[in-house]
């Protein structure tokens, strides 16, 4: 499998490289930090999950302490490294809230080439695609994923949609309004999406968002109708069966569905 790598992916795959790692869980990534001559602190933090202050030619990274789930404990401390790598003779501080770890709709931002760097870092395309290759989508596959590369099943999923096996259509919803889509390249239909909008009422993520119902273990994957979440071509088009696995952080107020076809 080729596949094409964004500049920030790019920088990712070098820097494995200069640690010599093929593996990115070799190494914690506070000591991978120290090795690429940064500095590396946990603290706790004020609403913010990580931060990377750089004068002259020293960088300090902090995580916040707080963070209990060490998976995103992880991908904070690789985002922050992203901006280590891509960014820190172009701006001296940069301030991470849990908004900036999600921000992956404005292609070419800081935030979205930081997120891309860690998650390439995290899970290398070719090691992820080799994990997917032959197993057929459901829930399991990212969980076996969020396991083996040590994240949070947001960024399996997130990876999955760009260098997985299966098309799927991914949609985040914060507080119950959607706010970005993505869908793999050989996804084709057309999303009822409006940004700040509730999500369709025929969805999992609106059901969930609103309260309605909650979903656990094997009831994680719902079945859905196409036309809950696409635009059918017209009204003869018949209607057919998708899934919705949508997970939910009450923490934070999110929803994050992927849906595909049965
Ligand atoms: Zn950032």
């Amino acid at each position: 499998m080729t596949f094409s790598y964004s500049a920030a992916e790019i920088k990712a795959k070098q820097v494995l490289d200069d640690c010599g790692l093929t593996e990115p869980n070799e190494l914690t990534i506070p000591n991978i930090i120290l090795g690429r001559k940064a500095f590396y602190e946990e603290l706790p933090l004020e609403g913010k999950e990580g931060e990377i202050v750089s004068v002259d030619d020293r960088s300090i990274i902090t995580v916040n302490s707080n963070i209990q789930y060490e998976p995103k404990k992880r991908f904070a401390a690789a985002h922050e490294l992203g901006h280590y790598e891509l960014h820190r003779s172009l701006k001296p501080i940069f301030s991470d809230t849990d908004e900036s770890l999600m921000n992956w709709y404005k292609t070419g931002s800081h935030e979205t080439e930081a997120n891309e760097f860690a998650a390439e870092f995290l899970m290398p395309s070719e090691l992820f695609y080799k994990e997917c290759k032959g197993k057929k989508f459901e829930p399991k596959v990212i969980d076996h994923l969020a396991s083996r590369f040590e994240v949070s099943k947001t960024a399996a999923i997130l990876k999955f949609v760009k260098r997985g096996n299966h098309p799927v259509f991914v949609v985040y919803c914060k507080n119950n309004k959607m706010k970005w889509y993505k869908r793999s390249h050989d996804f084709y239909y057309q999303p009822l999406f409006q940004y700040n909008v509730n999500p369709p009422s025929g969805s999992v993520a609106y059901e969930i968002a609103s309260g309605k119902k909650a979903y656990f273990g094997d009831e994680a994957r719902q079945e859905i109708w196409k036309s809950d979440w696409f635009v059918m071509r017209d009204d003869d088009e018949a209607d057919t069966k998708f899934y919705e696995y949508c997970m939910h952080s009450p923490t934070y107020g999110y929803t994050l569905s992927v849906v595909w076809e049965r």
